[in-house]
């Protein structure tokens, strides 16, 4: 059986299938209205229309290093495109940023005209938090330069990179840090809501491993924070998501890492699911940290239910052996594809899975622990429909073993993050795909606390999600963006 069928969701099959759908998502309409074309049609942050003058956006484009793009431009389109298909939303106006100044040039610009912004990094926003009608797009897509200090073991990564552009840096050095599972997703939002990787549970979370970075608050000003410079600031955006400014540089801790590593994925047909999953219960708790391991149940193009284990030996080959030997030994795979490979093939093995342009949507929680009664739901509530399928991001290991409010960054006690997502490429799926997915996540939901900001946005539960981290969360927002300028993610209201 070929193995590469074999990714985080099969949804990879749902998707390939229509794939030549994707053309369809664009869509290419007149320019904004405009009152005698000396001003342009834009939204304010409370949501009301304004008129923005044109000669204040030639001003603005005239003090950018890069392009400030109106509808029309030949850029335009490709820019406002984000990961889900989606979210077709027109901006009044992107600005292509270059630098710092660009960034500060176009945050003034929203605050002093009141203008609905949303931030851009790698697009990947589930929501589509990234992306706004009528308001003003920061566009990051160009900062992707990451420069790697092998002698301090840190990597310097652009505000709009992606998880590949650092892997590639840092992996020719012997260096690693935690990245997540698809390499196409922004370092940007993927860090400041936390980022979980197939190294947290050995290095911890990406917040874990930042060491200090550079933000464009709302005043427009570049601030550098650590825990030695606006130490606050620096704790908020470990966690706090994009709400208390641009950032335009990370710096991270990097690893020595053999990129030869033991890996793959073991699949079941879906029949011994709870031979599986009764196991995996058992045995993951006590796993080293070295050991990355997630679980997922999903339905192959042909209809055949599977469950899978995805596992990273992050060590010695010879003492993952030994650890995953039980697993491997488990009922009768279909396919066993764990062997020594590049990290690199586990790190990109999903990226076609969850090309851009494919219509998502995506419901999670943080699972404490994996008792018989979640096992008991995870089998009856299975949906055989190959655009949806349940799958787990292993935590435990360093990222528990940092304090509950040592970061912003809110569920330090989960095992497990689980999540019920997938894709389809024909608009008309929409509502169908939709309720079939938070169908299935709603049985689940029992056995969850709390969610993940950086998949799922809940405005209403916000305050709740991040539990005792939210008051100061508050302050914080209140010091640097009392305004509210930075509301296009999970947001926090200033205090
Ligand atoms: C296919 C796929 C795979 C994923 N895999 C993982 C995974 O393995 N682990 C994991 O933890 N999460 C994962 N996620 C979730 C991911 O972390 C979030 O979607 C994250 O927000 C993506 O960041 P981005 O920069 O690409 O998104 P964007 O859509 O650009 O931004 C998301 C949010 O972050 C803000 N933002 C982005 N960059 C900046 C910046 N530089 N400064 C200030 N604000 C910024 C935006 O304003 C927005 O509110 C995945 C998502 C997808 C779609």
């Amino acid at each position: 059986m070929d193995r590469r069928k074999f990714c985080r969701t099969a949804i990879a099959a749902g998707v390939a299938a229509s794939y030549p759908l994707l053309s369809a998502c664009s869509r290419s309409e007149p320019p904004l209205a405009t009152s005698a074309n000396t001003s342009l049609r834009g939204i304010s942050l409370d949501g009301a229309e304004i008129e923005l003058e044109k000669a204040a956006i030639k001003e603005l484009g005239d003090a950018m290093t890069g392009p400030v793009m109106l509808s029309g431009h030949p850029d335009y389109d490709g820019a406002r495109k984000i990961w889900n298909g989606m979210h077709d939303r027109r901006p009044a106006l992107i600005a292509r940023c270059l630098n710092d100044q660009d960034v500060s040039n176009a945050v003034t610009f929203a605050r002093e005209h009141q203008l609905l912004v949303a931030v851009r990094g790698g697009g990947h926003s589930w929501p589509g938090k990234s992306v706004c009608d009528d308001g003003l797009m920061i566009d990051l897509s160009q900062l992707t330069d990451v420069a790697v200090d092998t002698d301090k073991r840190r990597a310097h990564v652009g505000g709009g990179a992606l998880l590949g552009h650092l892997d590639q840096a840092s992996l020719p050095h012997g260096l690693v840090t935690t990245a997540g599972v698809v390499s196409h997703t922004g370092v940007g939002g993927f860090t400041l809501g936390g980022g979980y990787g197939r190294l947290n549970r050995k290095h911890g979370l990406a917040v874990d491993n930042l060491r200090s970075a550079r933000i464009i608050t709302a005043d427009g000003r570049v601030r550098n924070v650590s825990v030695d410079e606006s130490a606050d600031l620096f704790w908020a955006v470990r966690g706090g998501g994009g709400n208390f400014g641009v950032v335009t540089q990370f710096e991270f801790e990097l690893y020595p890492f053999d990129r030869n590593v033991l890996s793959g994925t073991i699949v079941w047909p879906i029949e011994q699911a709870r031979d599986v999953l009764e196991f995996y219960a058992e045995w993951s708790p006590g796993l080293s940290d070295n050991l990355y391991t997630g679980p997922m149940m999903a339905t192959m193009p042909d209809g055949t239910g599977v469950v899978m284990v995805e596992v990273v030996c992050a060590a010695d080959p010879a003492a993952g052996e030994k650890e995953m030997a039980p697993l491997r030994a488990l009922g009768t795979p279909m396919d066993d594809g764990i062997k020594m490979q590049d990290y690199t093939v586990m790190q990109t093995q999903e990226d076609a899975a969850f090309a851009h342009g494919v219509r998502s949507y995506a419901k999670n929680g943080m699972v404490k622990e994996w008792t018989q009664a979640l096992v008991d739901t995870m089998i009856e509530s299975f949906v055989f429909d190959p655009r949806m399928a349940m799958f787990t991001h292993t935590a435990g290991g360093a990222m528990n073993r940092v304090g509950d409010v040592d970061t912003a960054f809110p569920h330090r006690n989960a095992q497990t993050m689980l999540s019920v997502g997938g894709g389809w490429m024909d608009p008309e799926m929409d509502a169908e795909a939709m309720a079939v997915g938070r169908d299935w996540f709603s049985k689940l939901a029992p056995f969850t606390g709390g969610y993940y900001d950086n998949i799922q946005s809940n405005p209403e539960t916000v305050s709740s999600n991040y539990g005792p981290a939210y008051e100061r969360l508050a302050k914080i927002k209140a010091q640097y963006d009392a305004g509210n300028l930075f509301r296009l993610n999970s947001n926090i209201k200033p205090a």
